[in-house]
């Protein structure tokens, strides 16, 4: 083969490895960045002059693949961009030492290089897009049910205490009429029942006063759980305590963080199986303290896992649950800057992390 004919043969080969990236990126899987990148070297590879000779590396991110065993220091390589900052390389070796790279090689991976980067961003602004989407809907629809609900709370609150307030007047005047009496207490206690969820919805809808200030959260965290001590027993739940120091300062309303307290295990506690443990952890670091609860329950299903946070949400019987704990818990690490996030535990059960800033 004389030289021209030769080099027109690389040529072609390069032109059809640069399509054939192409063509990988375009119909890439996103999720699998991975078989991707190891399509692309296998198709460098092929598009070199020496295939036989020839092994690419890619690394980009947390994934590295190779198409063979690297033996020399005889290589090429080009950067991975990502956002104008280098985040991987393509790297080609030769593994014979007495052979030599062509200019139009370094060209193809630098081609190739730039490519990736931009697939990478497009994927990246991609997920940026769809995640901001949920995060506003979620947040639309989590506002106007807390303006309902703080509408509704209101409108309720002064006709329960009607209710309540006679139906203890009531009481006090038929004290001899038993029959009579034990109705009304069935009255007061169902009215002291709707008080309770009133006060919750206007919790959830921030209705109610916060007073924050600088305290050492440990005892606190250590008397909310002597509190739900006899409730674990109760119910034959066993419950590990790690708190990682003695001192622990936040910034925090401290009624509202026995609430978080509160709720979470009660939670945890209730769908615990017999004997199952529930997990109380504490740390932090310079700005957060991290507070961990995990139990060994059925855990959370998708609807749950989608839902858990609004208002209503419940799957517990009608009467147990009115579905407002955790929507509570939430404004309340909300209202306080934090963070809090609902998973399944990779063995068993549901695991909730609170982060809240120093
Ligand atoms: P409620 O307890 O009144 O149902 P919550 O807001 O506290 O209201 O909880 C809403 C729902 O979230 C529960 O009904 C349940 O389906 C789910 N859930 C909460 N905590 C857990 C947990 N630890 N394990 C499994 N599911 C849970």
């Amino acid at each position: 083969m004389n030289t021209v004919e030769a080099a027109l043969k690389e040529r072609i080969k390069e032109l059809t490895c640069l399509y054939e990236v192409s063509s990988i990126l375009v119909h890439a899987d996103p999720e699998d960045h991975a078989k991707t990148f190891e399509a692309i070297a296998f198709s460098i590879k092929k598009g070199f002059q020496y295939p036989n000779e020839t092994e690419v590396h890619i690394e980009q991110g947390t994934h590295a693949v190779k198409t063979g065993i690297l033996k020399t220091k005889n290589l090429i390589g080009t950067a991975i961009r990502l956002f104008n900052e280098t985040d991987g390389f393509i790297r080609v070796y030769l593994n014979d030492n007495s052979l030599d790279f062509l200019e139009e090689e370094q060209q193809l991976i630098d081609n190739i290089g730039l490519k990736i980067g931009d697939f990478l961003e497009r994927v990246a602004i991609k997920r940026n897009e769809t995640l901001l989407k949920q995060q506003m809907q979620h947040a639309d629809r989590l506002t106007i049910i807390g303006e309902l609900t703080a509408g509704i709370a209101h409108e309720l609150n002064t006709p329960l205490a009607n209710i309540l307030g006679f139906a203890e007047l009531l009481k006090e005047d038929l004290e001899n009429n038993t029959a009579v009496a034990s109705d009304l207490d069935k009255i007061i206690k169902n009215a002291i029942f709707s008080r309770e969820v009133v006060k919750k919805l206007m919790f959830f809808s921030r209705a109610m006063p916060q007073e924050k200030k600088l305290v050492n959260i440990v005892p606190q965290i250590k008397e909310a759980l002597n509190l739900l001590d006899a409730t674990f027993r109760k119910e034959n739940v066993r419950y590990a305590v790690a708190i990682a120091d003695e001192e622990m300062l936040l910034h925090v309303d401290t009624v509202q963080l026995t609430q978080i307290i509160f709720n979470l295990i009660i939670n945890a506690i209730y769908f615990s199986p017999p004997e199952g443990l529930v997990s109380i952890n504490v740390n932090q670091d310079k700005a957060y303290i991290y507070l961990e609860i995990t139990d060994e329950g059925p855990g959370l299903t998708d609807e749950a896992l989608e839902k858990i946070f609004q208002p209503f949400f419940t799957t517990k019987p009608t009467g147990e649950g009115a579905g407002l704990g955790l929507s509570v818990v939430h404004g309340i690490v909300i209202s306080h800057n934090g963070s809090i996030e609902a998973a399944n535990n990779h063995q068993q059960g549901a695991v909730f992390k609170v982060r809240l800033p120093k």
